[in-house]
């Protein structure tokens, strides 16, 4: 029996499946002594393993991309646009076998997981008008016989380095946009579900691309500082926390990079007394509550104003009513926490509150899914009588956790969103148009909801950010992500007939 149970564990350390390196068109094992294990969410259990890759395997991957931007930058603009119209439809095709590996490895319900598929498939689907996209500018005449007009040309290899709570959209939001351009990209994606984007870079395969405009690696720090080093890397694009962003950003910019990074976000729906009660805490509680809280854009923050503050009981009534469970399993509506550390760490945010004297009127902490034992659940919680000076305040806690707390006026509710660091996302439910006005035009905050609690533009706009939730000056997508993995060059030309032709050297500036 002992042999027998020996020789199980060892198969099943064997039989684990190892993600690959995506090297110059080829999906290879990576030779590294290093392995990372990958884990259900839902049960802990080891899935799978990624490699750190090794040095040799990194300079593998930017020579590739650095061989294939000689004739991916020359390839023509239609040929590059045929393929990411064949490559959207393959993403719809695969759009079910995406979100499995999405809730395999994040944990997130399957309908939420398709929802990630579809909002990066969008992207996919607007880089298609890159023909209109990428038009640069021209002014006729602007002296005697001369002509000025602009180009928009890629700028080399580009490189991402993606966060775990968004395994098919932000990759998405990334090398489609830089590869259309005429950029080739080398992709890290976060090393705790890179499943997905492995999926995404055989169908892009499929959908024509050639070998080497796509590489990725997969790691941890060391893979994030070659990123940061390598010289052929023009330019990187990251999201996720603000302790790598804010390094990223550093180390990229001064190796001369373009960098721009999406980091944490602290975001606030401030509800008026006079706004729609169902709707608002219905989206509220959808908002702060799906993907287990684990959205850059949640509303991890409620702000009632004035009498709005006796919808509490309400709210809460409607948490209590969310399904926490598997994210495979039917009716789910609030899946694990990455990981036991992320769990712990929410636990302890939680309890900081109550240490501070906030009131947890709705804990998720002792939440049992059956069968689901081990999984880092934590249940919808709600934590009230905060004050910005509280920890549960003051920290992103990235978790299924509502935290409330409570303004006299709509100045006081704008003061308080000024005065939290970050400015990723926000909301405001009203039915009063001068309030929703005074409120977009008075919070700095990128992205800002009028009754729309969850705002994530449309790729024909731009995600931005700012203060604490954003470093760089162009932002991800639409116009500016174009600006982003392009540059500019501008040409000046004279046709002048014959006989204007200069009869001296012209050594005065041209005027
Ligand atoms: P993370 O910073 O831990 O990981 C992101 C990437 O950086 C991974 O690829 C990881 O390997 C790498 N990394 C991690 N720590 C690093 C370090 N110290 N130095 C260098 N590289 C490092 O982030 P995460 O936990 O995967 O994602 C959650 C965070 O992402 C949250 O803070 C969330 O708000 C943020 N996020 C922001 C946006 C946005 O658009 N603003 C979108 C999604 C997520």
């Amino acid at each position: 029996f002992k042999d027998g149970r020996l020789y199980i564990t060892v198969f099943s350390v064997l039989s684990q499946p190892s993600t690959k390196l995506f090297i110059d068109g080829k999906f290879v094992e990576s030779k590294s002594p290093e392995w990372l294990d990958i884990h259900n969410p839902a049960t802990n259990e080891v899935i799978g393993r990624v490699p750190k890759a090794t040095h040799e395997e990194m300079l593998a991957a930017v020579d590739s991309c650095s061989r294939a931007y000689h004739t991916w930058s020359e390839t023509s603009i239609l040929a590059r646009q045929q393929i990411f119209l064949r490559y959207q439809q393959l993403i719809k095709d695969n759009i079910k076998e995406l979100a499995k590996l999405i809730t395999l490895e994040q944990g997130k319900t399957l309908a939420d997981a398709e929802g990630d598929v579809f909002r990066g498939l969008q992207v996919v689907e607007h880089t298609c008008s890159i023909t209109s996209l990428m038009l640069g500018e021209t002014l006729p005449s602007i002296t005697k016989d001369m002509d000025t007009y602009t180009y928009r040309l890629p700028i080399g290899v580009c490189a991402g380095i993606t966060p775990f709570n968004f395994p098919a959209m932000i990759p998405l939001w990334m090398f489609p946009m830089g590869m259309v351009c005429g950029n080739t990209y080398l992709l890290k994606p976060s090393e705790r579900v890179p499943g997905c984007a492995m999926l995404l870079a055989k169908l892009l395969q499929d959908a024509g691309a050639p070998d080497g405009t796509l590489n990725i690696i997969h790691g941890q720090h060391d893979a994030v500082n070659f990123i940061c080093d390598h010289p052929a890397i023009k330019a990187i694009s990251f999201v996720g926390s603000n302790q790598a962003g804010e390094y990223i950003y550093e180390r990229g910019s001064k190796n001369g990079k373009r960098v721009q990074s999406n980091m944490g976000a602290k975001n606030h729906g401030v509800v008026m007394p006079d706004a729609n009660k169902e709707n608002t805490l219905n989206q509220l509680v959808g908002a702060a509550f799906g993907a287990a809280g684990q959205r850059c854009m949640a509303l991890s923050t409620a702000v009632l104003v004035g009498e709005a503050r006796n919808w509490l009981p309400e709210l809460v009534e409607r948490a209590k009513g969310l399904r926490v469970n598997a994210g495979d399993q039917p009716g789910a509506d609030v899946g694990p926490l990455i990981s036991p550390q992320a769990k712990q760490r929410v636990n302890s945010l939680i309890q900081s509150g109550v240490d501070e004297g906030a009131k947890v009127l709705l804990d998720g902490r002792n939440v049992k899914v059956k069968g689901y034992e081990n999984g880092n659940f934590v249940g919808p919680t709600i934590i009230s009588n905060v004050t910005p000076d509280m920890k549960c305040y003051t920290e992103e806690i990235f978790g299924p956790v509502l935290v409330v707390l409570e303004a006299d006026s709509l100045d006081d509710a704008i003061k308080m969103v000024n005065k939290n660091p970050y400015g990723n996302g926000t909301a405001i439910f009203t039915t009063n148009g001068a309030a929703a006005r005074k409120y977009t035009h008075e919070v700095d905050v990128g992205q800002i909801g009028v009754n729309v609690p969850i705002p994530v533009p449309l790729p024909m706009f731009s995600f931005t950010g700012s203060r604490g939730s954003f470093r760089g000056d162009t932002n991800f997508y639409g116009k500016q992500g174009i600006q982003f993995y392009t540059q500019i060059k501008t040409v000046t030309s004279q046709w002048k007939a014959e006989d204007a032709t200069l009869k001296s050297p012209a050594v005065t500036m041209p005027t």
